[in-house]
């Protein structure tokens, strides 16, 4: 686990590129798709942008992907890479039109070269028929990545990590480069992964699925997910210095899943459509940021250390929720 500085009195940091130090460059998650499979009016399938610097990650790329991105004010043509955990529909069924809104004139286009390079384990030959006619067109490079496959990024690295799922499907490990890293690990779909709470341990950030409520753990296993409460679980016995739940079932109600959560981990967040996490250099400490439209002066919110250090064990007497 990482040890840092913890500054709780740090003063809050400001919505804009200013937010990170001279030398540490900015990082932070917005969550563009908070849904499971099925998505509804308030959400949409899984896509996340993850920024660091330069880098601009898009991991996972539901079907709304690119509307959710121009409402971010996120040019699709600004990303420098895209990330897919696995390839079911709502995690990969937005690249043709990701790709169809990226600039057309191949070689002078997408940050004036082409093409866009996407990363994600092999795909099934249905879909990998779709990707070819893709790379056929020179608009994408397409790279298989299995467990463990790294990535070279401007600012860091993203590794591959094995969930468990129903198919293939990996989490995506940033790695900051520097003396300092900060560390973000998103799970992808899976069940409760031994994987995935190695590659948690010390994470200032986890990114987890957590589709359905403890009362439907058997249904949530049987399909290859996890409950709030087992995501927040893996949080714990990580020591991830922050927890994000995110993959709802839209059977489920947002305010029974975060109580499940916090039962284990008692700072566990569900994001937002559009909701920003910034993780800032030196203080491992993680802010919120919640859509536009909001008061965002007044709905700061500050995850620490101290606040998870509160964080129960399962099972230890009568489940607390934290405000
Ligand atoms: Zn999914
Ligand atoms: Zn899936």
């Amino acid at each position: 686990m990482s040890r840092r500085a913890r500054t709780g009195n740090r003063q809050a940091p400001t919505a804009g590129p200013k937010g990170g130090t001279a030398r540490a460059p900015r990082l932070h998650v917005q969550f563009l798709g908070t849904s499971a499979a099925t998505p509804d009016l308030r959400s949409n399938t899984s896509a996340m942008l993850l920024a660091c610097g330069t880098d601009r990650v898009l991991i996972d790329c539901g079907a709304h992907a690119v509307a959710q991105l121009k409402k971010a004010g996120i040019a699709p043509a600004s990303l420098s890479m895209v990330a897919i955990t696995h390839w079911h529909s709502d995690h990969a069924s937005g690249i043709p039109s990701l790709v169809r809104a990226l600039p057309s004139t191949r070689g002078a286009g997408h940050l004036g070269r082409a093409p866009l390079h996407i990363y994600g384990p092999q795909p099934p030959a249905a879909i990998g028929g779709v990707i070819n006619l893709l790379v056929r067109q020179g608009r994408i490079q397409f790279h298989a990545v299995g467990p463990g496959g790294q990535i070279q990024m401007a600012n860091g690295t993203l590794q591959a990590i094995p969930g468990d799922h129903t198919i293939t499907s990996m989490g995506w490990k940033f790695h900051e480069a520097g003396p300092r890293p900060r560390h973000i690990l998103f799970s992808g779909d899976t069940r409760p992964s031994s994987a995935i709470l190695e590659a948690a341990r010390g994470c200032d950030l986890l990114v987890h699925e957590g589709t359905f409520s403890t009362a439907r753990s058997r249904w949530a296993h049987r399909i290859g997910h996890s409950t709030a409460g087992q995501a927040a679980l893996v949080a714990h016995l990580a020591g991830a210095g922050a927890l994000a739940i995110t993959h709802i079932s839209r059977k489920e109600s947002a305010t029974q899943i975060l109580a499940e959560a916090r039962e284990v981990y008692a700072g566990a967040i569900l994001p937002s459509e559009f909701e920003l996490l910034t993780v800032h250099p030196q203080s491992a400490t993680v802010t919120r940021q919640p859509a536009a439209g909001g008061n965002f002066r007044h709905n700061w919110a500050r995850i620490t250390r101290r606040k998870i250090a509160g964080s129960r064990r399962p099972g230890a007497g009568r489940p607390e929720v934290a405000a």
